[in-house]
């Protein structure tokens, strides 16, 4: 039977190291390269010794002199939390733009089809509600978050530019907030933050109101997503998301409720000042993935959050 090989930058991160997983599970090969500033070896250990997957600790913003020849590169290499990518706007930077040229470069070597994991970033702070892939979005492109905004607006116009010059068979999945196992506990970002100090028995802290919407899609739906959209034909940018949307208050409740079961007391909520430039709503329209990639999530966001407590509770104490 046919097997592909694959290239994954980013492979110890959170999403990056479920999509190995997948890929290895189908019976293909995966090269994953990552360069550790927010991935962790952790997520890649139990593939030590896996027959088909080899890794490569190295930085994609450098060039790379990779033998073998792909079939398809995944470029999710990025620092993805706001926490991570405010401390290291230039990597941020470098990742969207260095990186993704990089990897395109490769794509272009080998004839193989690319796959770059953008964000709902692109949206900025949107004015048009729920977002769609036509909407061009509200960027600051000078505030804090500018450095992930707009590498992966950089990113996405490369990606298009390899693909009308060079004819690469590129995809670009537009990845809302996405939450699972293998999150870094301290990346600063709501659901771990949440359940890590829901764990600790700690007030769960909300910046601003609260009245500020996310939608939150469970990992294994995202890598079906993405794993559908490297398989399809469509070269604009997709929405990936869910689109079940609350306010950060309401899934402030909702961590309540689920922890309340699991630590038997009731967390309270303090209310901390909102970051610069936070975008004000989000929720993905995802109509063009159900359309083109017949794709929709499943997972609930209560079995997720079990889950992912779940992974939380079983890692080595640091604190
Ligand atoms: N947030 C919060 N408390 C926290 C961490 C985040 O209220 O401890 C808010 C944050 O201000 C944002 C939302 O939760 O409005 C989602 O933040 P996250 O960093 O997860 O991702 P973003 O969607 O902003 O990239």
């Amino acid at each position: 039977m046919y097997r592909m090989e694959h290239l994954v930058s980013g492979a110890a991160g959170f999403i990056g190291s479920h999509l190995c997983d997948r890929l290895l599970a189908e019976g293909d090969s995966v090269v994953g390269l990552d360069n550790l500033i927010t991935g962790a070896r952790r997520n890649l250990a139990h593939l030590a010794g896996h027959p088909k997957f080899r890794f490569i600790a190295c930085d994609v913003t450098q060039p790379i002199d990779l033998e073998g020849r792909f079939h398809q590169v995944w470029h999710l290499a990025s620092l993805a939390s706001p926490k991570e990518y405010l401390a290291h706007p230039l990597e941020t930077l470098e990742s969207g733009s260095a990186g993704t040229r990089n990897m395109l470069e490769i794509a272009r070597r080998d004839r193989a089809r690319f796959l770059l994991t953008s964000t709902s970033e692109c949206y900025g702070d949107p004015l048009e509600h729920p977002q769609v892939e036509t909407y061009w979005g509200h960027v600051n492109p000078v505030g804090l978050r500018s450095c992930y905004d707009e590498s992966k607006r950089y990113a996405e116009a490369l990606t298009m530019a390899y693909h009308r010059y060079y004819g690469v068979r590129s995809n670009i999945a537009r990845i809302f907030n996405t939450y699972g196992p293998r999150m870094a506990l301290k990346d600063g970002r709501v659901v771990p933050a949440f359940l890590d100090q829901a764990l600790q028995g700690q007030p769960l802290t909300i910046f601003g109101d609260g009245t500020q919407t996310r939608s939150f899609c469970y990992v294994s739906d995202m890598v079906e997503g993405l794993v559908r959209l490297a398989s399809s034909e469509e070269r604009l940018p997709v929405n990936l998301g869910n689109p079940v949307e609350l306010t950060i208050l309401e899934f402030a409740e909702r961590i309540k409720r689920l922890m309340l079961a699991e630590m038997k007391a009731e967390l309270p909520i303090v209310f901390e000042p909102l970051p610069e430039d936070d975008p004000q709503k989000r929720r993905p329209d995802i109509g063009k993935a159900k359309r083109v990639l017949g794709w929709e999530p499943n997972v609930a966001l209560e079995d997720g959050l079990r889950q992912t407590v779940e992974y939380f509770k079983a890692l080595p104490v640091t604190r």
